[in-house]
């Protein structure tokens, strides 16, 4: 258990704070750089200490899992502490990144493979996994390139393959490129498609570290969370627990997009306010504070919070769980008043339709239907009792199918609803008035 915070006041982070360095300098990836920035410093010293060490220090340092679904990252590691039974064991990087408004990992990948590389090493010594894949998005082309190049060098430095690093550890390592699935990034489907299967989700449980890629034991686990590994066992797990407040600790990566000046990736300590973050990072909205519209908070699969909610809430787990949001990826979308909410939320709910893998009807069918009522009321051609229709129908999918897609599909809707209904029933009503005033003129003639 991290020890608990009493810290009111959050960042900004110090340059020597920050574990992605490179990020910034956009200097050179490749290993001699990398070793120059830190990385691969006593690697061995840290293989050596063993599992039980590895995984102690990550829960100690309350790290959650930056992916989206914030579980225990340490708790999760733990779960391959098992008896052997034959079976090997897998580490699985989840590099589909495919959360729109999300690029995080893409940077990581991009300027600081080793950061990943080193922290698969690490992330196998604490589960005992002696083989790892990180399953990377089709579309990153380039940072697969990277991430091989990266891959081979580290092999060619011993610090990957038989004695790793000279700790009589041995971890492979691989990189397999996905074919453009957002659902393959669901962990079960992520799973089946590393099998050579399609990428559909599998029930849970059996929970993966149970039974996952070829009926071994395996951890999925976010490309970030493997990252900041090795800086959490240099420095200590009290060192990253020193950030944030209780359970939410560290520093994270965040991206903002959208009406900003400056769209930007960084990183920075947890807790800070959503205002803050945008107005220190991303030069703030476009046409001021006040022209702010609304924002989605974690990537696309959380629901908006209005420009009051952005001003009182605190951009963590907890924080953005008071103005009934989520911290998800922690990719800010940010909408100021010249953007059409409606429309921007129907573009999310034909995202989902099409991403659905069609395995379960509520996701299915319940999609297919968000999707038509959603891009009835862009036009206004709706029903006002349409509006309490898609609340409920959105209420039948959560909770209701195989993977979080469901979920991520029905909340985007409800947070337009819960804060933009108005809207939506002004648009119906001015094309009812409309079609009234056309009618009328006909008659007149
Ligand atoms: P989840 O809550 O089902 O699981 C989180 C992790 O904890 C999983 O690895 C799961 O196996 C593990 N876990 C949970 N309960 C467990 C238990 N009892 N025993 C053992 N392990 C357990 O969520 P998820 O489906 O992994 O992720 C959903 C989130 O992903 C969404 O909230 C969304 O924000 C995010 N997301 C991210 C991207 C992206 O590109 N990064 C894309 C889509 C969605
Ligand atoms: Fe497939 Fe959607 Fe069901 Fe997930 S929720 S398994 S994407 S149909």
């Amino acid at each position: 258990t991290p020890p608990p915070q009493t810290k009111t006041t959050f960042g900004p982070l110090a340059d020597e704070d920050r574990i992605f360095t490179n990020l910034y300098g956009r200097h050179d990836w490749r290993l001699k750089a990398a070793m120059k920035r830190g990385d691969w410093y006593k690697t061995k010293e840290i293989i050596e200490k063993g599992d039980m060490w590895i995984v102690n220090e990550i829960k100690t340092s309350g790290l959650r899992g930056r992916g989206g679904a914030g579980f225990p990252s340490g708790l999760k590691w733990s779960f391959m502490h098992k008896p052997p039974d034959g079976r090997p064991k897998f580490l699985l990087v989840n590099a589909d990144e495919g959360e729109p408004g999300t690029c995080k990992d893409r940077e990581i990948m991009r300027h600081d493979p080793h950061k990943l590389i080193e922290g698969c090493v690490i992330a196998g010594r604490g589960m005992g996994a002696n083989t790892g894949f990180i399953y990377i998005r089709g579309e990153f082309y380039n940072e697969a390139c990277n991430l091989q190049y990266a891959i081979i060098e580290a092999y060619k430095a011993g610090y990957l393959g038989k004695n790793a690093c000279g700790s009589g550890f041995d971890f492979d390592l691989y990189v397999q490129r996905g074919a453009g699935a957002y659902v393959c990034g669901e962990e079960t489907s992520l799973i089946e498609s590393l099998e050579g299967k399609a990428g559909k989700p599998r029930n849970k449980p059996p929970f993966p570290a149970d039974i996952g890629v070829f009926g071994c034991p395996s951890t999925v686990t976010n490309v970030e969370t493997v990252a900041v590994a090795p800086t959490i066992c240099r420095r200590g797990g009290k060192w990253f627990a020193s950030f944030g407040r209780t359970r939410n600790s560290g520093t994270k990566l965040f991206n903002i997009s959208g009406h900003v000046c400056n769209p930007c990736t960084f990183e920075e300590e947890m807790s800070m306010s959503t205002k803050e973050l945008i107005e220190r990072h991303a030069g703030g909205v476009i046409g001021g504070w006040d022209n702010l519209l609304a924002i989605i908070p974690g990537g696309s699969s959380t629901p908006c919070i209005t420009k009051e909610d952005a001003e009182t809430s605190i951009h963590d787990y907890d924080g953005l769980m008071k103005v009934r949001s989520s911290l998800g990826t922690g990719a800010m979308i940010v909408m100021n008043k010249d953007t059409d909410i409606i429309k921007a939320i129907a573009r999310l709910a034909s995202f989902y339709k099409h991403e659905s893998c069609g395995q379960c009807t509520p996701c299915r069918e319940g999609l297919h239907w968000v999707n038509m009522i959603m891009q009835r009321f862009v036009t206004g051609n709706a029903q006002i009792g349409e509006i309490d229709m898609l609340w409920e129908l959105t209420k039948q999918i959560e909770g209701h199918t195989i993977c979080a897609l469901g979920d991520g599909a029905a909340w985007p809707p409800q947070g337009l609803i819960r804060h933009f209904r108005p809207l939506i029933e002004e648009r119906i009503r001015k094309r009812e008035a409309d079609e009234q005033a056309a009618a009328d003129a006909v008659a007149a003639e």
